[in-house]
């Protein structure tokens, strides 16, 4: 097939030239996001592959079919940015990738808790000064504090059996669905009330909905444990930022460690090192000594490059041949902003 993909990185070549040894498409690398204005790119291609903050609306799906595409490769796991009903009427295939590897995230999720609290990036950029104080550098164990997970799906599970076994802690968790396994092993599901009330550390890892948008708020900062940790690596929106420097401010929140940001499509993914950057509240949230923040990077291993490229590439091959993958998306399966 004759591939456009879009919003590349020298990461993203390396992995789908890599898993393109099996599959044999014409991959053709643009670096700009795919929008109404940039679709015409496409033009001649058979399908195009893009990621989180390119733009799929009606207007750039009809542009795309214009040109003679015919499908659309998501190489992430929502698809918020799709306009599913339009791709449908245009008879415009989307496929994703629904699972790459949850380890990855977990992994990264306990990474950032760690280092947030133990405060390893201010105590590594001392040293490279040859400063070897270690005032203001004390954490807190984790061991034997309480754990809330919001979300006990693929990733959610792996951080609540790593904090219950490897870390020794009491583990709260809150699902619409409850993991059997994880009951086994001592995690006790409580209600969301509860678990943001007795925990001392939060992560989150449920989809953003309706129901979890800001489900971090000004109320839920105000009933938390004092000096909580926090641990976002789902999505942005699930944390009122506002409210959260709020609380930070009045030195409610111990320690707050982020991979992902309300408003990130502004920002992540580029580097702006030379720019001015205009978000006043992400740059407040950056001034706090026990804030974290990293640039949605917790997916980022070979493991999961890997996946990406060939689930994408497979599905792509799938629809070549005439058949329908089974990582294809289709209007019916519409939810809020996954
Ligand atoms: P998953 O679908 O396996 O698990 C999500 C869990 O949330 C499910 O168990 C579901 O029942 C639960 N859930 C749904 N609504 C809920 C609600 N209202 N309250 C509590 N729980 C609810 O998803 P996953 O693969 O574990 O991914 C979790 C999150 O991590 C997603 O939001 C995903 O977008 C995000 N993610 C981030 C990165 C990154 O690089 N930072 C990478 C991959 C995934």
């Amino acid at each position: 097939m004759r591939i456009a993909v879009f919003a590349t990185k020298a990461y993203d070549r390396r992995f789908l030239d890599l898993a393109n040894a099996e599959f044999g498409h014409d991959l053709n690398w643009f670096e700009a996001r795919l929008d109404d204005t940039t679709a015409p790119l496409a033009d001649g291609f058979d399908a195009v592959c893009v990621f989180v903050n390119d733009r799929l609306d009606a207007p750039a799906l009809t542009r795309l079919a214009q040109g003679g595409v015919r499908a659309v490769a998501l190489r992430c796991a929502g698809y918020n940015n799709v306009d599913l009903r339009a791709a449908e009427a245009l008879g415009l295939a989307v496929i994703r990738v629904p699972a790459y590897s949850p380890e990855a995230v977990a992994e990264f999720t306990l990474g950032l808790l760690l280092a947030m609290n133990r405060n390893i990036p201010r105590a590594s950029a001392r040293v490279r000064e040859n400063n070897f104080a270690l005032d203001g550098l004390i954490g807190r164990n984790l061991s034997g504090r309480t754990a809330g997970v919001v979300g006990t799906g693929r990733i959610g599970a792996l951080v609540a059996r790593a904090l219950k076994l490897g870390f020794g802690c009491e583990v709260l968790a809150h699902d619409v669905v409850e993991d059997p396994a994880l009951t086994q092993i001592g995690v006790r599901y409580v209600d969301r009330d509860t678990l943001l009330r007795q925990s001392d550390i939060i992560s989150l890892h449920c989809p953003l909905t309706p129901d979890t948008r800001h489900l971090i708020d000004g109320p839920t900062l105000e009933a938390a444990r004092p000096r909580v940790m926090i641990v976002n690596t789902s999505r942005g929106a699930l944390i009122d930022t506002q409210a959260l420097i709020d609380a930070l401010k009045s030195h409610r929140v111990g320690g707050v460690a982020l991979d992902v940001y309300e408003q990130e499509g502004d920002l992540f993914f580029e580097d702006l090192s030379n720019e001015i950057i205009q978000d006043d509240v992400f740059q407040r949230l950056l001034t706090f000594p026990n804030v974290l923040v990293t640039g949605h990077q917790a997916f980022l291993t070979e493991e999961a490059l890997t996946a990406i490229a060939v689930t994408t590439l497979s599905g792509l091959a799938e629809i070549e041949a005439g058949r329908v993958p089974a990582n294809r998306v289709t209007a019916d399966q519409i939810r809020p902003a996954p």
